[in-house]
């Protein structure tokens, strides 16, 4: 997206009343333009959070960083973070998770259970906490993109399921009595496809040139009421991930992992 769609964005998303807005990737600070899109986001009343790996928030960066929150991805302690993510990352993050809290950003965590952490996520609680982080959201890795070339690093929903009572704070994306995840979520690709969210890359509802507000319209909340699912936690689980229950072999079904979470299955 160039500078100009990003702007038209932001301003179309604030005419709509949204809350909160993700500035993601790949890797937001990469973006040429960065610097350009940052000087403008004060202009929008809306919550920015940057979502980004940490690797490039030096101090400077920090300074002048137009932002409300950083949320950085830490996939482990350094064991598991850097099996997955290379050497050096994990001290990486955590030197820029620190020095985000430093410079008065409020901090949150984003972390993927996989097979290389699975030990590590009592110490994860303890260190997160410890460094005053706002939010910590555990999830599991749908089976799309990259990680499908890499299946030996996703455990089924037996295991990867009963880590993500792990987390704490508000929860990845609230949702409404009656409908599934993402009823208030819409995600802008990084070409300008609008999509429910970014694993729906293939099913998307328009482009930013047809308006954020058409594009929103065309999405079709999901209600609980058509799952298949039959269990009484369904207004706490909310059927878990729909992308997850597709590529579990069925849209409408059961999302296992939360199921085994849950203790159901
Ligand atoms: S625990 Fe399983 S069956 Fe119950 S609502 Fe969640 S996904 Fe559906």
């Amino acid at each position: 997206m160039s500078v100009g769609e990003v702007r038209s964005v932001l301003s179309g998303f604030e005419a709509m009343q949204g809350l909160r807005v993700l500035i993601s990737g790949g890797e937001p600070l990469l973006h040429p333009g960065f610097g350009e899109i940052n000087r403008f986001l004060p202009d929008f009343r809306v919550r920015k959070v940057l979502f980004t790996n940490g690797t490039l928030l030096t101090r400077e960066v920090l300074r002048g960083l137009n932002v409300d929150e950083i949320q950085i991805s830490i996939d482990g302690m350094e064991k598991g973070h850097d099996a997955l993510r290379g050497a050096d990352g994990f001290r990486r993050a955590m030197e820029a998770l620190r020095l985000a809290g430093d410079y008065g950003f409020d901090v949150s965590v984003a972390t993927m259970v996989h097979s290389g952490n699975l030990g590590e996520f009592d110490e994860m609680e303890k260190v997160f906490k410890g460094l005053g982080v706002r939010d910590w959201t555990v999830d599991v890795p749908c089976a799309a993109g990259a990680l499908k070339m890499n299946r030996g690093l996703q455990p089924g929903p037996e295991v990867a399921g009963r880590y993500l009572k792990y987390g704490f704070g508000s929860g990845p994306h609230g949702g409404e009595e009656g409908f599934g995840c993402g009823l208030h979520l819409v995600c802008v690709l990084a070409d300008g496809r609008v999509a429910k969210c970014s694993f729906y890359s293939d099913r998307t509802l328009g482009r930013i040139e047809d308006g954020l507000p058409a594009c929103w319209g065309r999405l079709k909340p999901v209600r609980l009421s058509d799952l298949g699912c039959d269990c009484d936690l369904i207004e706490t689980c909310r059927g878990g991930c729909r992308f997850r229950a597709e590529t579990l072999g069925d849209p409408l079904g059961k999302d296992l992992y939360k199921c085994h979470l849950y203790g159901i299955l």
